[in-house]
């Protein structure tokens, strides 16, 4: 098995698909799903949740570029590389400043415990951003995420929240990667299809995945949220959920303050639960 395993990591990198998931576009009054993605790459690597709402549930998903990454040589290209992957997952790109190809900077918890000016004003057009997209759900990193500007964009999306004056409900679920989260509430089982879906969206950042080729763990990491998400979603000890793969997600509910979100287990080709049930 370790064998088949090795095998399978050092395989030739298949041609990337060209054609999208599906040429069905949202319906024009679809709810919206808005991914807060600290970096290009974030909306494929925790994207299962996303693709499912978008293709299953038929709501819209805006991907919103929080920063384009650190380095200023490659914030064009990485704009670029988050609009292959958008296109080819079905998921609209968006700028946070609503201007093509930029994106907010310093986005690290130091910003954020300075409450700079720059800080202060990243706040107020992320809210401007929540008034236009209403989002019914929005995918963000859990406050621990390990990296900084995962962790600090959990604090913005938090820090504007309020501000954005919403008027329906929405839900809040909490994305990780680069650490695990202590209650995730939400485990949604991932078929092959759908993780390969992830890994090829993934590897549209052709730039990272040189670099590190991240799209190849995925379903290393998605087989032990299939583990972890039987004992920390599901009850201890409970039989296993039959699931393979899944993705966990932390889960708040917004309505005018936050709440803890409920818990559940989604089969593959479950509905998912109701996110639409009331306004307030
Ligand atoms: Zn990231």
């Amino acid at each position: 098995m370790v064998n088949a395993y090795q095998n399978a990591l050092s395989s030739p990198e298949p041609s990337l698909a060209l054609t999208p998931i599906s040429s069905q576009p949202a319906a024009n009054d679809a709810p919206c799903c808005l991914i807060c993605a600290p970096h290009p790459d974030d909306e494929s690597l925790v994207g299962g949740l996303a693709i499912r709402m978008r293709h299953q549930e038929g709501w819209r998903v805006v991907n919103l570029a929080i920063t384009l990454g650190s380095r200023k040589d490659r914030k064009q290209a990485r704009w670029h590389e988050a609009q292959a992957a958008c296109n080819y997952l079905g998921f609209e790109l968006a700028s946070p400043l609503g201007i093509q190809e930029q994106a907010f900077e310093n986005i690290t918890l130091d910003a954020f415990e300075a409450q700079s000016p720059q800080w202060l004003s990243s706040v107020t057009e992320l809210a401007t951003q929540l008034q236009i997209f209403k989002p019914r759900m929005i995918i963000v990193p859990h406050a621990l995420d390990g990296h900084t500007t995962h962790c600090a964009t959990y604090h913005l999306l938090m820090q504007a929240l309020p501000l954005a004056k919403l008027t329906e409900r929405c839900h809040l679920l909490l994305s990780e990667y680069w650490n695990t989260q202590l209650s995730p509430r939400l485990m949604l089982a991932l078929s092959p299809t759908e993780v390969g879906q992830m890994m090829t969206a993934t590897a549209m950042h052709i730039g990272e995945v040189m670099r590190n080729p991240y799209h190849r763990s995925l379903p290393a990491w998605l087989i032990d949220g299939a583990r972890r998400g039987a004992e920390r979603v599901g009850l201890p000890g409970q039989a296993a959920t039959g699931m393979n793969m899944a993705a966990l997600y932390g889960w708040l509910v917004w309505d005018g303050t936050l709440h803890e979100g409920p818990k559940a287990l989604v089969q593959l080709g479950d509905a998912m639960p109701n996110f639409l049930s009331s306004t307030f």
